[in-house]
């Protein structure tokens, strides 16, 4: 039942609350709109957040759910090999682990943002747990690297409105994706780039540039093996070097 937690909070869920009582059919389509506002990651019903520029030339590759030692560090090197600066959405708890690995990151060129503390479903929480999430990853993250965090993923893309308000007030924009690989399921780098390619598509046909989901952890453990997520950002950053591309981080849209 995603809607019962969100019909407390702003005019348009108080909207949608008096809509609910109007029949069966109103209360499907506000049960439909509610779930894409929280889940659909190029929703702006909830407020704005940072999907790509104006630019088709441009494509983001952002990793979530690092840092992780098992992957972390040989994603470094393909991206020094192709001399791409990328985007990694880190979760605090991780962080805490491994600040050396953060701190290469870092060191690297890449842009560091805010993933959370444990990852949670950012949309079903309190107000109370949310600015707690933010506000611990960005913590760790500044302990690690010694400056301010400017951007935020939540957890599965899930928000509400309180979740970009209180992004806001801790000094995060906040960023989705247009393209994706799914590579949080064990596809094979084929069926990955097939899909990222399906983002990609969109992406142009709509005029824009891509910000491509990536994962270089998991947000349960330390530890899982992202190998095929590796060969995907390698096949993309040699398509890339081919057609021109330009790797960007998610700062040059906001
Ligand atoms: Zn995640």
């Amino acid at each position: 039942m995603l809607f019962l937690p969100l019909i407390r909070e702003g005019n348009l869920l108080l909207n949608v609350g008096e809509e609910i009582t109007l029949g069966t059919m109103a209360f499907a389509t506000a049960a439909a709109t509610i779930t894409y506002a929280v889940l659909t990651p190029g929703s702006q019903i909830f407020g704005q957040t940072i999907i790509a520029g104006n630019d088709p030339s441009e494509a983001a590759l952002t990793f979530d759910d690092g840092p992780n030692d098992a992957a972390t560090p040989a994603l470094l090197d393909i991206l020094a090999a192709h001399n791409a600066r990328a985007t990694f959405f880190v979760i605090g708890r991780f962080v805490r682990q491994r600040p050396e690995l953060v701190r290469c990151i870092h060191a690297a060129g890449h842009l560091v943002g805010n993933h959370t503390e444990t990852h949670p479903w950012l949309a079903w929480q309190s107000a109370r747990t949310i600015r707690e999430e933010l506000r611990a990853c960005n913590q760790a993250i500044e302990d690690a690297l010694g400056e301010p965090v400017r951007y935020f993923r939540p957890p599965h893309g899930a928000r509400r409105p309180a979740v970009l308000r209180i992004a806001h007030e801790l000094g995060l924009a906040t960023v989705q994706w247009n393209a994706m690989a799914i590579d949080w399921q064990p596809i094979g780098a084929d069926r990955m780039m097939a899909y990222v390619d399906r983002g990609l598509a969109r992406a142009r046909s709509h005029g824009t540039g891509a910000n491509i989901l990536l994962h270089d952890g998991f947000d349960r453990q330390m530890g899982a093996d992202r190998s095929d997520t590796l060969r995907v950002t390698s096949r993309l950053l040699e398509r890339f070097a081919a057609d021109g591309t330009n790797a960007v981080t998610v700062d040059a849209w906001g």
